[in-house]
């Protein structure tokens, strides 16, 4: 399936008025270290429980587009020396289909496949409510009835701990009865150099709170190198220099997290890969009348029975490009076959092509796709795999794991945190074996490896 164009980066300023609304919440950045670059959103979710006093911290860094890959290819030192010092996929992380950003942010804080927590693609129509979701209108992205699941700002703020996201998908919605403590808006200014740092600065500030406020789960979400790869490519020089950057912002946050002296697993992940795209693109009105269809990207929306049939059957062997399948009938390894969201028929890409329902009017720029795009199965097209890497107090050091789904993500930093995860698409045994503890519950261990976790680490209720 095609992913959306519109890179996160476009997304523009939000709109204060809703700020001035949105009572209780104040403008936190007044306070000791933190960056007026990046101002924050506090909302006021009382004090961290003396259990979630005692658990330890996570950072959670995603670097947009930074395919599986990249790190060994170009030499990122911070990267590889973080999966030296703790786990790293040298073969990659699975994202979930379709391996687009929104949709594959929220499954790693959902534990969620994307047609589980609602976020099937970038842009999609909810055709229950006839409303649109973009990751371009501030409307949408704020709308609570767009998403479900417990990311885990929302899950720990449920069980007395603190949260903050230095941006991430999702966060600036109440989800699941909560916003995280602190939250910062999207913004056009968010690859400058300055808000670049400005992620560090106020991570580091809010760990320095008093124990009572300061978040024990931290989010801090990168844009590049993921525009780089549309525009460029995934190895052209400007992709690599990207890489480079955020690689150097992984180092200096490393620096600034152990300056705190705080017993911090630092946990860098990506969404999903980038490849070169083949060819020109594919538009699904010339092989079938779309007439009464309502569309987004390559996602297609019947109204009646009659008219999805014979578009699909229209679509069906036309070309080797792409496959059809009724919603139903989409093989279950890609998880999507239940969700009116994603549309019905449902198109899937074969390969690198990029696919798209309609043209888009002449007078439109950028007429041609883009050089790298990301948005396949990455089981067809294995550049769409992601990056993982973490170490830390909790995490057993120079281990590699095999390609896992970015859903046991989930259950494994709930772990990390001392928190009870509610059901979800994720397992805490396949990555078990990358933790002290090997996941288990305290008490319950009949060979504890967590000599070197200090003793408060030791009492995360499961
Ligand atoms: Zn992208």
């Amino acid at each position: 399936m095609l992913p959306a164009r519109v890179s996160i980066r476009a997304i523009v300023a939000p709109v204060l008025l809703a700020l001035a609304l949105a009572a209780p919440h104040s403008i936190a950045g007044q306070g000791t270290g933190f960056n007026p670059a990046l101002p924050l959103i506090h909302v006021d979710n009382g004090a961290n429980s003396p259990h979630a006093q005692a658990q330890h911290y996570v950072v959670l860094v995603s670097l947009d587009g930074f395919r599986w890959d990249y790190a060994k290819r170009d030499n990122a030192i911070h990267l590889l020396a973080l999966g030296k010092r703790g786990v790293w996929a040298p073969e990659g992380m699975l994202p979930s289909y379709p391996s687009l950003t929104f949709p594959n942010h929220f499954t790693i804080v959902t534990g969620l496949y994307p047609e589980h927590h609602g976020l099937v693609a970038n842009s999609f129509l909810d055709p229950a409510s006839g409303k649109r979701y973009s990751i371009g209108n501030s409307q949408a992205v704020t709308d609570s009835s767009f998403y479900s699941g417990t990311p885990l700002w929302s899950l720990a703020e449920s069980q007395g701990m603190h949260a903050a996201c230095l941006y991430w998908p999702g966060s600036e919605a109440k989800i699941a009865g909560f916003r995280p403590s602190w939250y910062a808006q999207f913004s056009k200014t968010e690859s400058t150099a300055e808000v670049q740092q400005a992620r560090i600065d106020d991570a580091v500030a809010l760990l320095r709170l008093p124990p009572d406020q300061r978040p024990h789960f931290i989010t801090i979400y990168y844009s590049e190198p993921d525009h780089e790869g549309h525009e460029f490519g995934p190895d052209a020089p400007e992709t690599r220099a990207a890489e480079r950057k955020v690689d150097g912002l992984v180092g200096k946050l490393k620096a600034a997290l152990d300056s705190t002296h705080l017993p911090i697993d630092l946990v860098v992940v990506s969404d999903h890969g980038m490849v070169h795209e083949d060819g020109d693109w594919v538009t699904l009105d010339q092989f079938a009348d779309l007439t009464g269809f309502d569309t987004a990207g390559p996602l297609l929306y019947g109204k009646t029975e009659e008219d999805r049939e014979r578009v699909y059957n229209q679509l069906k062997r036309v070309s080797a490009q792409f496959v059809v399948y009724r919603l139903k009938n989409v093989p279950a390894d890609l998880e999507i076959n239940q969700n009116p969201r994603e549309g019905d028929p449902v198109v899937i890409a074969t390969g690198p092509y990029p696919i798209r329902a309609h043209a888009l009017p002449a007078d439109s720029p950028n007429q041609s796709p883009e050089p790298g795009m990301h948005g396949f199965d990455p089981r067809k097209v294995p550049q769409m795999k992601a990056s993982f890497f973490a170490a830390g107090p909790d995490i057993v050091k120079g281990k590699t794991v095999a390609p896992f789904e970015n859903v046991n993500l989930y259950p494994w930093l709930a772990h990390l945190l001392g928190l009870t995860s509610p059901s979800n698409d994720g397992s805490l045994n396949i990555l078990a074996g990358t933790l002290r503890d090997r996941g288990e519950t305290p008490g319950t261990s009949s060979d504890d490896q967590s000599g070197n976790v200090p003793p408060q680490a030791a009492q995360p209720q499961k």
